[in-house]
């Protein structure tokens, strides 16, 4: 610790000599010493003083008004003063030395123990302020590299969203093309050799857009951006129609599937059902996939009611492979499968149960896995929801085909997508409702042609080179002619995020469509926005 300046100040040589002789015993302390009061404040204000004793009754300036100098100026004002006087210890003498800033007094003639006793524990008082402020200085500049590490590590969230935006948009875009062609051939005249391949082709083209949606979606978790939207549904339905397409699935197999459903459990309930869905259809896949023989079962059990909250369970239950006890213990990790055999012989990324077990820490719920290696596995998701009552709008949905739904009275669309898989398959499914289409490859050959052609219809693509879709939206709103400005839009975005879309309604869309799309999705939303009627009875 640095040793410190202790000032004494007295008009009296000889008092000044035998003070500095007191205090020479104490250690790490610099005398420094002055007998007039100006040249006193002078040394104040050029060295470090901390400590000052100050005899009270000097010719000019008395020992009262030196310390009111020193505390009324910003270099000064810390230093430590003590008033040395030889007056009389009454009230009105210790209050004005209080008053004027001092911190205590000794009296004359000084008693060497209370003297040496007093100073040392100031100087110490000093060292731990000194240490304090060392502290606080040390403090700030932590704080100060949190926050860069803060801001580099926002920066690098906003790097990882944009590298997903793109991401997302360049794989969706050709599989959206793929996958459209692909619905377009179903519907048309083939043979069953060609059926066949075309079915083959919808298997592959979907795995791979299961395996993208995967990867997206955990990076989507891991960077804090997966939003859970809860929605009333009818959670008996949900159930039932697990039971239809896995049936079918593990019928192909020549395996059973049985859905054993709790009669006390609430029909409609409050849930995100998008993505109880994706947990249940993961472990059911699982299973399906590592069983060779034998049985599937999705038991869902009511565990728990509190007024209108359910404790449910949905456990998938299979007679498979099983799972090795120490394989267990990683299986919900990212990239970790079974054993390193399980890769060449199944496939799979290792992705899908460490999904699950992010979705159910966000839906503030619990996996658990149980496994007798060679006998078969139970995966389970427990998690309370909320029961509601019957939505009155909840009708019954028509499934249809693309092909089937009723034609529109032309309707005048134009169609601006840099694609060109893309525009061709929009082109084609458009021209199956009846609408004349116009195709244009970017956002400023998009407003060009709105502006010189009337349209009914803008579908516009948010990625596009030299003009993109939201600049041309934009534009179109700000276009003079009112009834142009207000031509119904819908952007087609190949973006899984959110404020993605949000951003497409703040432009001016009317409508977000995401790529891959249904076409029939495609099909109500233009007759929402265009405020057509309804004739295929579709809800919305
Ligand atoms: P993937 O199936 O894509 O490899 P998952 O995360 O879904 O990834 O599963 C991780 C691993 O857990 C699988 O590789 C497999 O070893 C094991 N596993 C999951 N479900 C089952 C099951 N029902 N039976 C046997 N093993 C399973």
């Amino acid at each position: 610790m640095s040793a410190i300046n202790l000032l004494i100040l007295d008009d009296k040589e000889e008092n000044i000599i035998s003070l500095s002789a007191l205090l020479s015993d104490i250690g790490d302390i610099n005398i420094i010493s002055s007998t007039d009061p100006n040249e006193a404040l002078k040394i104040c204000w050029m060295n470090d003083i901390s400590i000052a004793l100050v005899d009270v009754q000097m010719p000019e300036i008395n020992g009262f008004e030196f310390v009111a100098l020193l505390k009324s100026n910003s270099r000064t004002s810390h230093i430590m003063a003590i008033m040395v006087t030889a007056m009389s210890k009454e009230d009105k003498y210790l209050i004005r030395g209080l008053e004027s800033g001092a911190v205590d007094y000794l009296y004359k003639p000084l008693n060497p123990e209370i003297t040496i006793a007093k100073v040392t524990s100031f100087i110490k008082q000093i060292h731990i302020q000194e240490e304090i402020i060392q502290k606080n200085i040390e403090l700030e500049q932590s704080k100060k590299a949190l926050i860069q590490a803060n801001q580099e590590a926002e920066q690098a969230r906003r790097s990882k969203e944009i590298f997903l935006a793109n991401m997302s948009h360049e794989i969706r875009t050709p599989i959206n093309g793929i996958m459209g062609i692909v619905h377009m051939l179903k519907s048309a005249d083939l043979n069953p050799e060609q059926i066949d391949w075309i079915n083959r082709l919808d298997n592959a083209s979907s795995s791979l857009l299961l395996i993208i949606n995967d990867i997206l979606d955990i990076s989507k978790i891991d960077s804090g951006m997966m939003r859970i939207e809860f929605e009333d549904f009818d959670l008996e339905a949900m159930i039932l129609e697990f039971d239809k397409v896995f049936k079918l699935k593990a019928n192909n197999k020549n395996l059973e599937f049985e859905v054993i459903l709790d009669k006390t459990l609430p029909k409609y309930v409050k849930f995100d059902a998008l993505r109880l869905q994706q947990i249940i259809s993961n472990f059911i896949s699982n299973s399906l996939k590592f069983t060779e023989k034998g049985k599937i079962s999705l038991i869902v059990k009511n565990i728990d009611t509190n007024k209108d909250q359910h404790t449910i369970s949905f456990a998938v239950k299979d007679t498979g492979i099983g799972i090795k006890p120490e394989a267990l213990e990683k299986i919900f990790q990212a990239f970790e499968q079974g054993d390193d055999g399980i890769t060449k012989k199944f496939g799979g990324t290792g992705l899908g149960l460490a999904i699950v077990k992010r979705l159910s820490e966000l839906l503030e719920g619990n996996v658990s896995a149980k496994s007798t290696y060679g006998q078969g596995s139970e995966f389970s998701f427990v998690t309370t929801i909320q029961k509601v009552e019957r939505n009155i709008h909840d009708k019954e949905k028509v499934r249809l085909e693309y092909t089937q739904l009723s034609q529109f009275n032309t309707l005048k669309v134009l169609v601006a997508e840099d694609n060109e898989l893309n525009s061709f398959m929009l082109t084609h499914m458009l021209q199956t409702w009846n609408c004349k289409v116009k195709v244009v490859k970017n956002g400023l050959l998009a407003l060009e042609e709105f502006k010189t052609n009337d349209y009914d219809l803008i579908l516009m693509d948010t990625h596009m080179p030299i003009m993109s879709g939201f600049e041309a939206i934009r534009e179109i709103r700000n276009h003079h002619d009112r009834n142009k400005q207000n031509i119904p839009i819908i952007t087609i975005s190949a973006s899984v995020l959110e404020h993605e879309q949000q951003a497409a309604f703040e432009v001016g869309a009317d409508e977000v469509i995401g790529k891959p799309f249904n076409p029939v999705d495609l099909y109500k939303k233009i007759t929402k926005i265009c405020a057509l009627k309804n004739e295929n009875n579709i809800t919305f």
